[in-house]
């Protein structure tokens, strides 16, 4: 009997070409491993031919790769926060869906998102959203704040809201390398390659109800007028999102330090248990700095005022990584291209995209075997939102 699972593997590792597939799937990093995964998963394992196409097998500049891979709530979407529920919901479960070798290295922490005067009623409204959903939180006043976390700054601090459950960090490219190896197991083939172009052919026995013939082109170039006057390529921006790992000599924050989101943007987290800890922040617009030169310019002046014991750090070293903003609404873009409707688009996913993989993976596979969403209903995130400018 040859062995099924090893040839595919073999297969898989050699990136031979295929002749046909089912579904093919451009870029195999979180999202795309996550809905190759689910698409085997929710089939049997012949049932459809995925395929999926990796230009950068090293994944070496990917967003995945260079990721903080944090996990919080604290959204103002309940798609938002659903998603993120059910990424805390699939790491607890890692090991019983991919063995016990699958380990994320999750490390539980709360958020701490802080609130000025201007911000706060915005995060008291978010907060009763998330824990509505299912959410953990709870909203701490400034007096609070300074009883429990000393080592904060809190003068011109309102409120914040704190994470209880389900929040923290783990390593992204440990998901990326089980999502990967679950995808393969179940059947799914990864080639080496770089999509450039498509070319598409008007099926034949494709019907069109309601339209009268010979408007079918017409109706073609409407629809990319519209996404022409879009100017699609514009909404989608690389956004460079810089990070730092320094060290506090002074008395650092201790162990129970949050993953803490200043109302600036600047964010910080403890990086181990020795006073080591990492930050960063996410430009407003796409920007070409050097990381050390944005790190001293623009997140140190701002970790010092939050944190006084920072006025001691030491940065160890800085980078940045660059993610697709959509920067409509810096929501994630998911579901069927409005006009080829065997496209589907999951793309876009800002600085939230780790922890929605396993969701997004879900709702596609949901989305192009059931024909619909059938567990957190995506819809908003459709493309049609550029169309009628609806954010
Ligand atoms: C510094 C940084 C910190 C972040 N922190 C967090 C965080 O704390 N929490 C969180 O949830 N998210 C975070 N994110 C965002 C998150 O990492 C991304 O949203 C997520 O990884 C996106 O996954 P992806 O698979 O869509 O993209 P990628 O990981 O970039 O994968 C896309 C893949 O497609 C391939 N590809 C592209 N074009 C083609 C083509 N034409 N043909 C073939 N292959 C192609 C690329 O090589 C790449 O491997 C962070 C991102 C960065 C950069």
């Amino acid at each position: 009997e040859p062995d099924v699972n090893n040839m595919e593997k073999q297969r898989a590792l050699m990136g031979l070409f295929p002749r046909h597939a089912d579904i093919v799937i451009i870029g195999g990093g979180a999202i795309g491993s996550s809905i190759a995964y689910w698409l085997k998963e929710k089939t049997s394992r012949e049932g459809i031919r995925v395929i999926v196409i990796e230009k950068d097998m090293t994944y070496s500049k990917c967003s995945t790769r260079l990721s903080m891979g944090g996990l919080s709530q604290q959204f103002s979407l309940p798609e938002n926060i659903q998603m993120s529920l059910y990424g805390a919901e699939f790491l607890r479960t890692l090991k019983k869906r991919f063995g016990h070798g699958a380990d994320v290295h999750f490390t539980p922490q709360g958020y701490l998102v802080l609130a000025d005067e201007e911000r706060a009623q915005k995060l008291i409204d978010n907060n009763m959203l998330q824990r509505e959903l299912g959410a953990v939180n709870r909203i701490l006043t400034r007096n609070q704040l300074k009883s429990r976390f000393p080592w904060l700054n809190t003068t011109d601090i309102e409120l914040g809201s704190l994470g209880l459950e389900r929040e923290g960090w783990f390593d992204p490219w440990a998901l990326l390398t089980v999502l990967r190896a679950g995808a393969v197991d179940l059947g799914t083939q990864y080639i080496n390659g770089e999509v450039v172009d498509f070319t598409f052919q008007l099926r034949e026995d494709f019907v069109v109800e309601g339209i009268e013939e010979g408007s079918y082109e017409a109706l073609q170039e409407v629809v990319q007028l519209v996404l022409n006057l879009l100017n699609w390529q514009s909404l989608q921006k690389l956004e460079n999102r810089y990070v730092c790992r320094f060290e506090c000599t002074e008395t650092p924050p201790g162990i129970n330090v949050p993953m803490t989101v200043d109302c600036s943007g600047v964010y910080f987290r403890r990086d181990g248990l020795g006073g080591s800890f990492i930050g960063g922040l996410s430009p407003l617009e796409n920007s070409e700095i050097a990381a050390d030169i944005y790190t001293h310019q623009e997140i140190l002046p701002i970790l010092e005022n939050r944190v006084p014991a920072f006025k001691s750090l030491k940065i160890k070293n800085s980078w940045h990584g660059t993610y697709e903003n959509n920067s409509f609404d810096d929501n994630g873009i998911v579901g069927p291209h409005p006009y080829y409707h065997n496209l589907y688009l999951a793309t876009g996913f800002s600085g939230h995209g780790i922890q929605q993989a396993p969701a997004v993976g879900r709702a596609v596979a949901e989305l192009i075997l059931d024909g619909d969403f059938k567990t957190i209903d995506l819809t908003r995130f459709g493309f049609d939102r550029f169309i009628v400018n609806k954010p």
